[in-house]
């Protein structure tokens, strides 16, 4: 089993165009990336985890499109028009720009932080799968900004993601090269782990705070 897709319709929440657009309804993998970049078997399924609008570009997840997400959380057009003259769409490689533009409208609409940081830092790893650093470095300063004010403002509604997400912040600082910001956040991992199941994480901590001492990216 690899990758598989399926063709659903959309009416898009800002504009009003309706459009078919591939979602993915199964994904394999084996491994990860030490940011949890998983090492899809077949196509890389990233791109299609959002749905993007063909006429006004408005990107979200398939949910985003429902009738109550859609009326809740209006976007104007001229945001979109103004988000998508940002210099930085210009840089980054298609596939990222989608995770761009979602985390954009999530900024404008008030979503929570945590879930902005994911859509930035998906796009991160879509710009490492372009083999794009400069692009990916801009995404993951991104997801880093937005996973932080997650932490400090207790926005993580399962509080067995916060010693993940605590690593994460580590990690992506370790691959920025803030070192003393990496060392920081990978020592306050143990202090949030409350499961026992978890050790996993603080292993993986252990090794990638080691790396990071080391100067290895
Ligand atoms: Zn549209």
């Amino acid at each position: 089993m690899v990758t598989s897709f399926k063709l659903s319709g959309f009416t898009c929440p800002a504009c009003g165009a309706i459009f078919e657009a591939r979602t993915v309804t199964s994904i394999t993998h084996q491994g990860q990336d030490s940011d949890f970049l998983p090492h899809y078997l077949g196509e890389n399924p990233l791109p299609f985890f959002l749905v993007q609008c063909p006429e006004c570009s408005f990107a979200g997840y398939p949910e985003d499109y429902s009738e109550k997400a859609a009326e809740e959380r209006k976007v104007s057009s001229a945001f979109l028009k103004k988000t998508l003259t940002m210099p930085l769409c210009k840089k980054i490689p298609e596939e990222a720009l989608k995770f761009f533009v979602a985390g954009k409208i999530y900024e404008e609409t008030g979503r929570n932080p945590y879930h902005i940081g994911n859509l930035y830092l998906r796009g991160s790893w879509c710009c490492r799968l372009r083999e794009n650093r400069k692009a990916e470095i801009e995404m993951q300063q991104l997801a880093v900004k937005f996973l932080k004010v997650a932490v400090e403002k207790s926005t993580i509604s399962n509080p067995d993601n916060l010693p993940v997400v605590t690593y994460l912040i580590g990690e992506l600082y370790r691959r920025l090269e803030d070192r003393k910001s990496a060392r920081e956040w990978f020592g306050a991992v143990e202090e949030v782990i409350i499961d026992p199941e978890q050790q996993w994480i603080l292993e993986l901590t252990q090794k990638q705070a080691e790396l990071n001492e080391h100067f290895i990216n």
